[in-house]
């Protein structure tokens, strides 16, 4: 089934055709590792795994890969204020973010390229810029000249002011929007040595210099969050581009942001908006299905009603699931052969990924099979409609399969119902109480 996906690189929705026919090729910028996740880190997680769960679905062999950058000024700054090394610290929050993605069931990348495991090729890619004169040194910063790249601005629809005498320029630069590709360390920074002196590498470098290690020259997706398309992904296709020769991804897709509901929600939501407190506080799976609720694309505010809605949907998805006695077998094993509530999802989906018109398609589903079978359990099975078996099939295989929020088989019941508690419209406990 065919999917349209909307490119940020043409501002248009445009029919998905992979490089390699069956075969997807993604990209996605991952965290700095200087502090505890925050939901702002799961939305991205979680759009490109049900994302690329679909693609699986849908028979296509996709190579995943998220990068962690463990090098970087706030790290630094942070390990000398905590006087701790910068890998242990790195390490540390490295860990607290795998630890929520495992717990929001996020699957792991098929690769997950660390900055500082891969210095020798940035220091290479580096070295070919200077050599083509799309970068000079300076000290012992190494610059990209943006002005030695016409395709500047391309991206983020942004012009280059030439230059002026006007302008300030920043020391050591020759034009106001070139970029470091190399930093000159400072003294007691870590750092590498190079053919510009010791230092360490600049952000952008680092995902042009991985993407094209393990996906290539040229692949097919990659993602990140609406923040970075400009100056980071602005400047990686300034620096893959000028190198290959082609611009590194067919398609840059961006998902919007995660915004709290003004002042006040943002002091009671406090530390509850970091990833674990979140957890502590919401079911992953709910957290998941709110992460689900608006267009990937569109900013996204948290609220109090928001994920207690969320909540209560997960409540009423379970509860049919259990009904409806839930079976790992039940579901099949391919997005092959499924029903027509199959084939409304992947409608929906194939509008650039339009989760909230697939969920409400999920739901609907629901929806008719209560009706069939009269909400009763043994009616979905001895029912002689095959439709509502189908359905329930097709529920089955998307919640688990695609969505990722399908319920272990081995609980044998959905026995709660979530109660959230606000206290002078703070957020204080969840309490998870025994459905009657
Ligand atoms: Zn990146």
């Amino acid at each position: 089934m065919g999917i349209h996906v909307y490119n940020t690189l043409t501002r248009k929705e445009e029919p998905l055709e992979l490089i390699s026919p069956g075969k997807v090729s993604i990209y996605v910028c991952g965290p700095t590792v200087y502090d505890d996740p925050h939901l702002g880190h799961a939305r991205p997680a979680v759009v490109f795994d049900v994302i690329t769960r679909y693609l699986k679905a849908q028979g296509h062999a996709v190579t995943y890969v998220r990068n962690l950058t463990d090098i970087d000024d706030k790290i630094i700054e942070k390990a000398r204020q905590q006087n701790r090394d910068f890998k242990t610290l790195g390490g540390h929050y490295a860990n607290r973010y795998h630890e929520a993605m495992r717990r929001l069931n996020v699957a792991a990348p098929d690769a997950e390229p660390k900055a500082t495991d891969h210095i020798l090729h940035m220091r290479d890619f580096i070295s070919k810029l200077i050599q083509r004169d799309h970068a000079y040194q300076s000290r012992g910063n190494v610059y990209f000249a943006v002005e030695s790249f016409k395709n500047y601005g391309r991206l983020s629809r942004r012009t280059v002011p030439s230059i002026s005498s006007n302008f300030s320029v920043e020391q050591g630069k020759r034009h106001p929007a070139d970029f470091a590709l190399w930093k000159e360390a400072k003294p007691e920074e870590p750092s590498w040595a190079s053919p510009w002196g010791s230092g360490r590498p600049g952000w952008h470098i680092e995902c042009s210099a991985m993407s094209s290690r393990l996906l290539g020259e040229n692949y097919d997706i990659h993602g990140g969050g609406a923040d970075l398309v400009f100056p980071h992904h602005e400047n990686e296709i300034a620096q893959s581009e000028s190198l290959f020769g082609k611009t590194p991804a067919n398609y840059w897709m961006h998902n919007g942001l995660v915004y709290i509901a003004g002042e006040k929600m943002s002091k009671s939501l406090g530390n509850a908006l970091n990833l674990h407190g979140l957890l502590e506080i919401h079911r992953p799976e709910a957290l998941r299905l709110f992460l689900l609720t608006k267009h990937y694309r569109h900013p996204m505010e948290v609220t109090h009603p928001a994920l207690h809605e969320a909540s209560a949907r997960l409540s009423k998805l379970y509860r049919f699931l259990f009904r409806s006695a839930w079976s790992d077998a039940e579901s099949g094993e391919l997005g092959i052969n499924r029903g027509a509530l199959w084939t409304r999802f992947c409608n929906a989906m194939g509008k650039d990924f339009n989760f909230p018109m697939a969920l409400s398609v999920l739901f609907e589903g629901i929806r008719q099979v209560n009706l069939v079978s009269g909400n009763s359990r043994d009616a979905v099975g001895a029912d002689p409609a095959c439709r509502a078996i189908s359905l329930v099939s097709d529920i089955f295989f998307i919640c688990r399969d695609v969505l990722g929020i399908a319920p272990e088989p081995s609980m044998d019941a959905w026995p709660y119902e979530t109660e959230t508690k606000l206290s002078d419209g703070k957020l204080q406990t969840a309490t998870f109480r025994r459905a009657s």
